[in-house]
């Protein structure tokens, strides 16, 4: 078995700025590897265990739990871990929600807010009620230019957008209909108002672990909603009455994500976690504002407080900076791919000490290649 022995390496973290699967806190890394052989007690890993074992019960239990209390999650609210990533949510939203004959409204703030549109009018009538595209979704609508539709069966809008670097400032008052957030890359930010949504949902690999796991925070009223011709993988409703557990689930992505709760409630909960991640973020803006040499691509109040977009004055300079970035231990400040650009990513788990580093890396490279 020597064949599968690695030679140990000194251990050498980069400062990850990746959009995910993202940075993930040190002290769940070190407890994830130390659990991979065997699971304090049990003798197996977590790898190995079933998902029907009382080992696995706990760990699923205790996860919903701290979920709950960090994010104060009232028992009006089911919480289901699930698979597909937020793409499946595209669908399993309408699928479950949309009604035959009803209308659901989409805001239109970013590419994966419109993938979520589209996806959608495949099972019934769509309307988008407010969308930037036109100006580039540098910007979040207002909420009085949103056109919703009377009696609509949800309302959905993109509460980050990763891509663009905007987030809105706040929810917006929508009326009676439930509202349904993809919050892929903002959920446990900062503190949750859940009082304004029906469902809210995330891909993990982001803010809450690794990928192949998705949390979906569902209203009670809304599990039942879905028609016959919905398989039953498909249904919230069976989701909720299998505890999770209709199929196998990513047991491994669920520990880990376990282990993040665990770790966000060590460290204070949401609220210290938003007034880290709000001075990484001011940090930050602070650094892109202060000279004409780097642009900021978002406008100033529908900023993210996750991922930072920015430009520089060509694109030339633009690659000279990710390539000596990288050198410096500074990784995946690459924009994305359908807008170009620098974007740093500075989830929960990135450390303030990486965005320090980054603020004086673009002070240097500004003095010597501005
Ligand atoms: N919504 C948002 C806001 C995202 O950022 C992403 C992925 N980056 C998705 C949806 C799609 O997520 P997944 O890959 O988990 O399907």
């Amino acid at each position: 078995m020597n064949y599968f022995r690695m030679p140990v390496f000194p251990i050498h973290r980069v400062y990850n700025f990746s959009a995910g699967p993202a940075v993930l806190p040190e002290p769940v890394l070190e407890q994830a590897q130390q659990d991979l052989l065997a699971l304090p007690g049990i003798g197996m890993s977590v790898l190995e265990i079933s998902h029907r074992s009382v080992v696995f019960d706990k760990i699923l239990e205790q996860a919903e739990t701290d979920l709950r209390t960090l994010a104060d999650v009232s028992e009006n609210y089911h919480v289901l871990f699930l698979q597909g990533g937020a793409s499946l949510q595209f669908a399993m939203v309408p699928m479950n929600l949309l009604s035959q004959g009803g209308v659901a409204d989409y805001t239109v703030t970013g590419s994966w807010a419109k993938k979520a549109a589209i996806e959608a009018a495949r099972f019934g009538q769509v309307n988008i009620c407010a969308t930037t595209e036109d100006e580039a979704f540098t910007r979040i609508p207002t909420p009085g230019e949103l056109r919703l539709t009377p009696g609509a069966d949800y309302i959905h809008l993109t509460s980050n957008n990763t891509i663009v670097g905007t987030q809105w400032p706040a929810t917006p008052t929508v009326g009676s209909a439930p509202l349904v957030v993809d919050a892929s890359s903002d959920l446990l930010c900062r503190p949750l108002d859940l009082s304004r949504c029906g469902l809210v949902y995330a891909g993990a690999q982001k803010n809450m672990g690794p990928a192949g796991l998705t949390l979906v925070i569902v209203h009670k009223d809304l599990v039942e909603r879905s028609q016959e011709t919905v398989p039953l993988t498909l249904r919230y409703g069976v989701a909720v009455e299998h505890g999770s557990r209709y199929n196998t689930p990513p047991v491994f992505s669920i520990y880990v994500c376990g282990l993040v709760l665990k770790w966000l409630r060590e460290i204070g909960g949401l609220a210290e976690m938003g007034a880290r991640n709000q001075r990484k973020a001011t940090l930050l803006y602070d650094a892109i504002d202060r000279t004409e040499f780097y642009r900021g691509t978002a406008q100033t109040e529908s900023r993210s407080v996750m991922n930072v977009t920015f430009r520089l004055p060509t694109e030339g300079l633009e690659h000279r900076f990710v390539d000596q970035a990288t050198e410096a231990g500074l990784s995946g400040l690459k924009g994305h791919r359908s807008v170009g650009g620098l974007r740093a990513s500075i989830y929960n788990a990135f450390p303030e000490d990486g965005v320090m580093a980054l603020v004086e890396f673009m002070a240097e490279f500004e003095r010597t290649q501005g």
